[in-house]
């Protein structure tokens, strides 16, 4: 099989799974006083300095979770308590129509649950978010504002926000700045010092660790009320035995992402171009979805004119090749995906919208065996989809 799906997850690295398996045959819980509990503590704290040193925060940011959802909820949803329990006034939530279902479903669910409203600030066809739009709606009534989530890079259509800028606006009312960058690490240089952003979410499994582990990186100021109450564990933010098997390999995980984020990104954005460009000249049918420059490494999106995109990933599929629509799909019906829907792209033209995805173990032969069956594949989905709207 070609994997070009490297977005959804990745192979965990061989040095992952070494230290993985070391960790798990030891006994031993990292809140416990005694010999086996010190030594669990101390591989905890290793993970947590190497997660610091490649992201370059201190260790008390880090507070480890079980991924990226979680990450993703404990920041909108205790940032929001937090700040709307400390002034009453603070009720809005801005953040970007194209964000990942695990920030999008908490602001959903806090609005209609929660009192909070949420402002869903526009993107541009390329998948920018709108930074003049996102200073009015601050600048409407600042005191009301109790954050702001946007992701710096989207999982979908690859686009990089202006997350610097981002920042910068939401700073100068002293609004805190959530981002999901689990697309993110490994791709660009992070540094979350400089950065200034408040909250980031990172996940394990799309950057060579293990699934069920992330972590999100939070300034010591503040104190978000916590989703998941119990032992504390986590800076009395995050409950929880931590699973010191998987703490340990995510520590290895990042390092090595960072280590390697440069290289690997000038290397995977030409090949990503190859592929671009091979796509673009062998099916006509195909359009590139986001913005070329400011696109993580390993992003290509295509809608295909004419096709279901369920289709076409099927028909790949069965040809070898592996990819993803992206989209959820509701009682066996494609849904349009509302990443592209906000990007202004046709109803008809996001059904039939494909992402394809490399990874650090992507070489040019993936790209040939995708270039190899896709042009019969789309005439295949073209004609299933003609007979299906005639029938
Ligand atoms: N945020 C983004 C942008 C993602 O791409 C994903 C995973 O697809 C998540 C959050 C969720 O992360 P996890 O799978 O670790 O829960």
């Amino acid at each position: 099989m070609t994997y070009l799906d490297h977005a959804a997850t990745t192979r965990v690295l061989p040095q992952v799974i070494q230290r993985m398996s070391e960790v798990m045959v030891q006994t031993g819980n990292a809140s416990s006083l005694h010999k086996s509990g010190r030594e669990a503590r101390k591989t905890v704290e290793i993970a947590r300095e190497q997660v610091a040193d490649a992201l370059h925060c201190l260790p008390s940011e880090v507070i480890f979770t079980a991924g990226g959802t979680e990450s993703d909820n404990l920041a909108v949803k205790g940032l929001y308590w937090l700040r709307h329990n400390s002034d009453p006034r603070r009720t809005r939530i801005l953040t970007s129509a194209i964000e990942h279902h695990a920030v999008l479903d908490p602001l959903v669910w806090l609005d209609e649950s929660e009192g909070a409203e949420v402002e869903w600030i526009e993107v541009d066809s390329l998948g920018r978010i709108n930074l003049e739009a996102l200073k009015a709606s601050i600048e409407k009534d600042p005191e009301s504002v109790a954050l702001v989530s946007v992701m710096w890079a989207n999982n979908e259509v690859g686009t990089i926000q202006p997350i610097h800028e981002i920042v910068e606006i939401a700073h100068q009312y002293s609004i805190p700045v959530h981002s999901d960058a689990v697309q993110v690490v490994g791709w660009l240089p992070i540094d979350f010092a400089a950065s200034g952003i408040d909250a980031l979410t990172l996940s394990g499994h799309k950057i060579g660790g293990p699934m069920g582990v992330g972590a999100l990186l939070l300034r010591r100021e503040f104190k978000p009320v916590p989703v998941l109450h119990g032992g504390g564990q986590e800076r009395e933010v995050r409950s929880g035995t931590l699973a010191t098997h998987l703490i340990a390999g995510l520590g290895i995980a990042v390092e090595d992402a960072v280590a390697h984020q440069a290289e690997r990104a000038e290397r995977i954005t030409a090949l990503r171009n190859s592929l671009i460009e091979r796509v673009l000249a062998n099916v006509p049918a195909a359009h590139l979805n986001g913005d070329l420059v400011n696109r993580l490494p390993g992003n290509a999106h295509f809608s295909f004119e004419g096709c279901e995109g369920d289709a076409l990933l099927m028909l790949l599929d069965a040809a070898g090749v592996e990819s993803s629509t992206g989209s959820a799909c509701t009682a066996g019906i494609p849904q349009p995906s509302h990443v592209l829907l906000a990007m202004g792209v046709p109803v008809s033209t996001a059904v039939g919208s494909l992402r394809f995805s490399l990874g650090s173990s992507s070489v040019e032969a993936d790209v040939d065996a995708l270039i190899d069956v896709l042009p019969g594949v789309v005439e295949r989905a073209q004609r299933a989809g003609k007979t299906a709207r005639s029938s």
